[in-house]
């Protein structure tokens, strides 16, 4: 990893570079350089998919009731409120089951933009859990290695589950969209259709469960913006009811199934509290 200072230069450099070149649209992406946190007290700035953190901290890599994989990808930092969900989760976990979580992505250690361009988890508000369970940290790590995923809970037909889809995912996606410091959660529709069926009792968690494409072997959980954090900017809450209705349906239709593609669009301006995180040594 380069020195954050010569790393920054670089990364400036390539920037008045590509902004120079005539006709060049795509910007050098200065993130994923970053090997550590923005010091300082810890913000979420911006959005989940446009925004940074400051003052990150570190998931360790084995908690209880969790296994943090994919250390590789650099991207295990997050917002304390959301090293604490994701400990929290393991922690109810472990009270009734021997098995852990497989936590996978939250934010590179000053958020913004990943090099694989997925472009939410930027605000280090945002985590990839998969819906299988590990039996230990070694069987999670050979499980998931050479970009190998867990198993899709979702049946090739994309209407129904697969037989790897039970009562320990249930659980899992109801303790989470229950916590309170939870926004959203996003699953595939098939998910979010079959909980819609089954579901009896309280169904008002089921609220914050919300249909997007893939998200079949893992969810997607984003959470409220902090209090400490003034420049987090947070989502539109989503519509009041359980979303089991013709939104829901709508996903199953051609048109979303067969979607035209979107002409790519300019990237909104940087949030300037993410300058001084993209500059502090
Ligand atoms: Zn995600």
């Amino acid at each position: 990893m380069p020195s954050p200072l010569r790393h920054r230069s670089t990364a400036m450099g390539l920037l008045l570079l590509v902004t120079l070149l005539p006709g060049t649209t795509t910007l050098a992406n200065p993130w994923p350089g970053f090997d550590s946190p923005a010091p300082g007290p810890s913000a979420a700035i911006g959005a989940a998919s446009n925004g940074c953190l400051a003052g990150a901290r570190a998931l360790p890599a084995v908690g209880r009731g969790f296994v943090s994989i994919r250390r590789e990808r650099n991207c295990f930092y997050g917002h304390p409120v959301l090293l604490d969900f994701v400990t929290d989760l393991g922690a109810s976990l472990a009270r009734h089951s021997d098995r852990r979580l497989m936590v996978g992505d939250l934010a590179q250690p000053r958020g913004g933009l990943m090099a694989s361009r997925h472009v939410s988890h930027q605000n280090g508000l945002d985590v990839d859990i998969w819906f299988t369970l590990a039996s230990s940290a070694t069987e999670a790590r050979r499980e998931t290695a050479n970009h190998r995923d867990p198993p899709s809970m979702v049946a090739p037909d994309g209407l129904t589950l697969s037989p790897h889809w039970g009562a320990e995912q249930r659980l899992l996606l109801k303790t989470a969209a229950e916590d309170w410091r939870v926004d959203r959660i996003l699953v595939n529709p098939a998910i979010k259709q079959a909980l819609c069926e089954t579901e009896r009792g309280d169904r008002h968690w089921l609220r914050k469960v919300r249909p997007w494409y893939r998200h079949d072997a893992h969810f997607h959980v984003r959470l409220r913006c902090p209090g400490d954090s003034p420049d987090c900017q947070p989502q539109a809450p989503p519509p009041a009811g359980d979303g089991c209705d013709a939104t829901l349906a709508w996903w199953f239709s051609d048109e979303a199934r067969h979607p035209a593609r979107s002409k790519p669009q300019p990237p909104a301006p940087m949030p300037a509290a993410c300058h001084k995180v993209l500059e502090a040594r």
